[in-house]
């Protein structure tokens, strides 16, 4: 079959003529060809399980997707301010998933820009910039997003953090002090809001949000202790802000139990912004907010968005939420998400240096530590699973600050099979890199 252009002439001409810091997976990059289902195979005819990529959410090339795609496609395809079907039918649809009040919905094009457009709402809501965000949390690409992203500002290249943004604890129950009660980790660590709160008055500020993942996942996967946005959105709400949650990695079902993650928690956001899933592939993205917000941002000003709400976009958007309810993938994504939580336990009683094993639906993580008392940090290990893994197929990645959480993010169509054989190669893979210590 055709394969195109070499790996090399491909990484030599990334190097010539595109950013040098666009990044690349593996130290030996991988040319992938084709995806189906859920597999990706590259340009040798190799097929690589992918329990990685989260936009897949149905499985690469998905043909439900692909069909409305193409049909809309060759019909007609135009912006906003033309009469059409599918974007009304859209937002029906994709609201009826949320709680009562989220009524409205805007459309954008990838998740950082529904996170700005998310944050032009909140400034026009509460006439304020500042926003408290949780620590390592990142939220997008654009300067005002990467001013909210201390996974971005603290590190190398960042510009550190701006006067108008106000840093939380990661409220990670694995990592709490040693000292705390479990059942107070939750308040505790939302007492660190209240902190940030209480500085921004002595400042003579107030936050305009508060905007979380509603499970951090470049924290490391870490899922929020119960009850905690409960007590946040309460002292944020009384503090004037709006509350956002940004689901654009953890939305459309992924958590099984619900539609979306921050129902985990019991609470309704103010905002939700929503991307990478939405599509199955295609850039689109989404904001869903309260009458209230909408009419606040409703200025005078016109929202134009040249692609966002598209009707081919929608059409894809309807197909993907078809494909979810037509075949029952929440329900899958929480029997197979329990179904690896019990066998990664089970890894984890083999192997010492597994800290931490936590999930819910087809949000994974392993967490690797190389003593499970001061739960020191197994990066190096991490990367050597992650590195082995790939080399006998399987697709994952290494997360979180100290980059030693195993991350899984398989399509919502994860069979009991493909996680028979996602578990076998974790196996080996944990077997063969302890077998090098
Ligand atoms: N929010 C979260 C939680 C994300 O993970 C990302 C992308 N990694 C974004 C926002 C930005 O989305 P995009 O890359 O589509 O702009």
């Amino acid at each position: 079959h055709q394969t195109g252009r070499s790996r090399e002439a491909i990484v030599a001409e990334r190097k010539r003529g595109l950013l040098p810091n666009l990044s690349i997976s593996y130290q030996e990059p991988i040319k992938f060809v084709r995806g189906e289902g859920v597999w990706l195979i590259d340009d040798r005819g190799r097929a690589y399980l992918d329990c990685f990529n989260n936009v897949c959410h149905l499985g690469h090339a998905h043909p439900h997707v692909v069909e409305a795609l193409a049909r809309q496609a060759g019909i007609l395809n135009t912006n906003t301010r033309y009469l059409h079907d599918n974007i009304v039918e859209y937002a029906e649809r994709l609201t009826a998933t949320l709680p009562d009040d989220l009524t409205v919905a805007s459309f954008a094009c990838t998740g950082s820009e529904a996170n700005s457009l998310m944050l032009r709402m909140a400034r026009t809501h509460t006439g304020r910039d500042e926003a408290i965000v949780l620590d390592w949390a990142y939220h997008g690409t654009t300067q005002a997003l990467i001013d909210l992203s201390p996974y971005k500002y603290k590190r190398k290249g960042g510009e550190g953090r701006k006067a108008h943004v106000f840093e939380a604890a990661i409220p990670d129950s694995y990592r709490a002090p040693a000292d705390w009660p479990v059942a107070e980790i939750a308040s505790r660590y939302a007492e660190s809001v209240a902190d940030e709160i209480a500085e921004m008055k002595r400042q003579g500020r107030a936050p305009g949000l508060f905007m979380a993942e509603s499970i951090p996942s470049v924290a490391g996967q870490v899922f929020l202790p119960e009850g905690y946005l409960k007590e946040v959105y309460a002292m944020v709400r009384a503090a004037g802000g709006l509350c956002v949650a940004d689901e654009v990695q953890v939305g459309f079902g992924r958590v099984g139990s619900h539609w979306w993650a921050f129902e985990l928690q019991d609470v309704v956001p103010d905002i939700v912004t929503m991307g990478k899933p939405i599509g199955n592939g295609h850039p689109m993205a989404a904001v869903v907010t309260t009458k209230e917000v909408a009419a606040s941002f409703n200025n005078g000003m016109e929202y134009f968005n040249t692609f966002g709400g598209n009707p081919v976009s929608c059409a894809v958007g309807l197909a993907v939420l078809d494909v979810i309810e037509r075949d029952g993938l929440r329900a899958n994504a929480l029997a197979m998400g329990d179904y690896l939580l019990a066998r990664f336990r089970k890894l984890q009683e083999r192997h010492e240096i597994i800290g931490d094993v936590r999930g819910q639906g087809l949000f994974l993580g392993i967490e690797l530590v190389t003593d499970r008392k001061t739960k020191a940090p197994a990066n190096e290990f991490a990367r050597a699973v992650n590195n082995g893994a790939r080399r006998r197929g399987v697709l994952m990645g290494t997360e979180g600050p100290h980059d030693n959480v195993l991350k899984l993010r398989p399509p919502m169509i994860f069979a009991k099979a493909d996680a028979d054989l996602l578990m076998e190669v974790l196996e080996e893979t944990f077997d063969e890199v302890a077998a090098r210590q």
